[in-house]
């Protein structure tokens, strides 16, 4: 079993059924989720995104500058972070918000000690803010904390079963792989995350789990190891 985890979920799953935001159901089934993995003893470390909120790119395109931008979607998804850590207390489990840059007291900055400290002491890490920087996106940001926090393994909570051929949403035909190596994802030009997060998972070895989190008990499944979702390894 997997002792340390780094959760990565996206901002555009956290608005459910809703158009933009935040729907506060699906949220506490997340926590709810996040509660149930925890209480395993099992090391949660999770960066969420913003898309639900602000995307720095999607700024770009309406005139906006791409660095205030994607500060703009930065912002967004410690707004995220903070509405996840308050869902996981409300439910008796306790989280802390660590920011890539310097918020206090929103959130403590963040360094790959304090994440540890935080985890080892029972409590969730949530890492807001991504990596920081613009240009990047927060799979980098999950890839990156995944490393520096020395996780057993990324997890990418989707709303598909895992990697298909093609979307699944789109084609009807698409067929879903139980895994897949990083270079077959590069060789088939499979969109899983951006080559950015695809190759630092790679370069430092850190394998990484793609399965549904909208399924509720499906997190406790992957860490039990059914077979949920599709690993991307090495080979
Ligand atoms: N972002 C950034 N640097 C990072 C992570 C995120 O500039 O390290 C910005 C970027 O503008 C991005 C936005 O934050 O569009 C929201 O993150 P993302 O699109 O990855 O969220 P998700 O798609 O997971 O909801």
């Amino acid at each position: 079993m997997y002792k340390r985890i780094l959760l990565k979920l996206s901002g555009e799953s956290l608005m459910g059924s809703k158009q933009y935001g935040i729907d506060e159901v699906r949220l506490a089934e997340y926590a709810q989720q996040i509660k149930e993995v925890a209480e395993m003893g099992v090391q949660i470390g999770i960066v969420i995104g913003g898309g639900n909120i602000f995307r720095g790119l999607s700024g770009a395109g309406k005139g906006f500058d791409r660095v205030k931008g994607d500060q703009m979607g930065m912002l967004a998804t410690t707004i995220n972070a903070l509405a996840l850590s308050s869902a996981l207390t409300s439910i008796g489990q306790k989280a802390r918000v660590l920011t890539a840059v310097n918020m206090f007291p929103i959130g403590e900055q963040y360094s790959k000690w304090k994440a540890i400290e935080v985890m080892e002491q029972g409590e969730i890490a949530i890492l807001a803010g991504g990596t920081g920087c613009p240009y990047f996106t927060t799979d980098t940001g999950s890839a990156l904390r995944g490393i520096e926090i020395e996780a057993d393994v990324m997890l990418k909570g989707t709303r598909v079963d895992g990697i298909y051929t093609a979307d699944p949403e789109k084609d009807p035909t698409a067929t879903k792989f139980d895994k897949i190596t990083y270079d077959e994802i590069y060789h088939k030009g499979l969109k899983v995350m951006d080559l950015t997060a695809t190759t630092l998972c790679r370069d430092n070895k850190l394998p990484i789990i793609v399965f549904n989190m909208d399924k509720n008990g499906n997190l406790l499944k992957v860490m039990k190891g059914e077979g949920i979702g599709t690993l991307v390894y090495e080979g």
